[in-house]
């Protein structure tokens, strides 16, 4: 061990759960690729204001778990604590919204920063997949990241994955609500910090998680009891399209997420077996935001899937990922004449398109057998002088046992025809 840890709040990856990780990164992004999204990477750090003014000044992620620097130049960077402001900034200072069609769609994979307190399922540095479709308002957009996410879910095999559901509203019709909100919960006893709250974003009082809290908020006025026609109609177009594509969902008041940004549909994937860290996903509509960080207006719809939490939901439900090995054929050479030719044959095989791997550091048979064995791979090559003599390798099967010697010229064609 080094005299170093990882920090806290981190994790290492490593084989072999590096590859379930991987291949739940993969799925995650998978129906989005089908579904004309193109993938867009940003830089792993942006000028504060930008999330302080996309993301919102009175949120969590702004006002605690940011971390900031400053440059020797004096610039504010901070490492980005979440996607959407970014991939935003990016299509705008692109142009994209002006010289594709609408929506842009955009997906992306990366990992992000809160400096949040640690907790299972709760980390400083985590991973999400997103995606994005910028500059169209239609509630199909909305309904077909839905069911995107939902795809990936089946896709990997998960069964317990809930979604709830909310509209928030918009521009027309939530002031009136939130001066309405904002009455009822000045009447109510509470800390200072939520009094502070209610007057910055009242909204978010109701996802309160703490029961003194929770039971002052019965009777508190619902956003469903505010919301406009165009709202309803909208929210009702996107309730329909779920309905129709038999993708179940379960309506959720109390919704509001945690990013200032978001109107009209608001969305959480939630997973019964992982405590209090629940939520493999979310997001929703923002249809402001682009005018927030100084571009024209584009309503816009996207959503983040946890990567780390979808693989802690994989394990609560004991879905074992069926991972292809990291190795097919696993070369053994006897001698040192064995070594430069089967080493010629594992570039060939990798070259035909065959995982392979070969016995490095001139151990013993026996050594390197548990090294093919450990490997995961269907077959070992051994060869030794005398086979070489005859022109041969022995070919073994690790499952079975077998062995039988194949002609060193064919063994790349018989590997590849046994392994289909
Ligand atoms: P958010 O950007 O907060 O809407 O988060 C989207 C998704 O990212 C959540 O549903 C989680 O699955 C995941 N996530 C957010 N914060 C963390 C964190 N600190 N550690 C691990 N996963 C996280």
């Amino acid at each position: 061990m080094s005299s170093f840890t990882a920090p806290k709040g981190t994790y290492d990856l490593i084989p072999p759960d590096s590859a379930a990780f991987t291949a739940v990164r993969d799925a995650l992004a998978a129906p989005l690729r089908g579904a004309g999204y193109g993938y867009v990477e940003t830089p792993g750090f942006e000028h504060v204001e930008l999330f302080s003014r996309g993301v919102g000044e009175s949120t969590d992620i702004v006002t605690k778990e940011m971390y900031t620097l400053t440059t020797k130049g004096g610039t504010r960077l901070a490492l980005r604590p979440e996607g959407t402001a970014s991939v935003l900034r990016a299509a705008l200072q692109a142009n994209l919204h002006r010289v594709g069609n609408l929506p842009v769609k955009l997906w992306y994979s990366g990992t992000y920063y809160r400096y949040e307190r640690p907790q299972a399922g709760r980390y400083r540095h985590f991973s999400q997949v997103g995606a994005e479709a910028i500059g169209a308002e239609d509630p199909a957009l909305d309904a077909e990241l839905i069911i995107l996410a939902a795809e990936a879910h089946r896709s990997l095999g998960l069964t317990g994955v809930t979604l709830l559901l909310n509209s928030l509203g918009d521009a027309e019709c939530r002031p009136a609500y939130r001066a309405a909100l904002q009455a009822f919960l000045r009447g109510l006893d509470l800390d200072e910090d939520t009094r502070a709250r209610i007057e910055i974003n009242p909204l978010r009082v109701l996802d309160d998680k703490r029961e003194s809290v929770r039971r002052q908020l019965t009777g508190a006025p619902m956003m469903r009891d505010h919301l406009c026609e165009s709202c309803k109609a909208y929210h009702e177009g996107v309730r329909d399209l779920l309905r129709e594509a038999g993708v179940p969902f379960t309506d959720d008041d109390r919704l509001v997420r945690g990013l200032d940004y978001y109107t009209r549909t608001t969305f959480e994937f939630v997973h019964g077996g992982l405590g209090s860290q629940s939520a493999v996903g979310g997001g929703g509509r923002y249809d402001g935001l682009s005018e927030m960080i100084g571009g024209p207006r584009l309503p816009s719809v996207g959503w983040a899937l946890g990567v780390d939490r979808t693989v802690l939901a994989l394990r609560a439900e004991g879905v074992a990922l069926d991972l292809p090995s990291a190795t097919d054929v696993f070369a053994v050479p006897l001698g040192e004449d064995a070594r430069r030719a089967l080493f010629t044959l594992v570039t060939e095989l990798r070259r035909a398109g065959v995982r392979a791997d070969f016995a490095y550091g001139g151990r013993g048979l026996k050594a390197a057998m548990k090294a093919a064995n450990r490997s995961g791979a269907r077959y070992a090559v051994v060869a030794g002088d005398r086979d070489l003599g005859e022109g041969v390798v022995q070919v073994k099967d690790l499952a079975s046992g077998e062995q039988a010697p194949v002609a060193l010229t064919g063994a790349v064609g018989e590997l590849r025809q046994r392994l289909g």
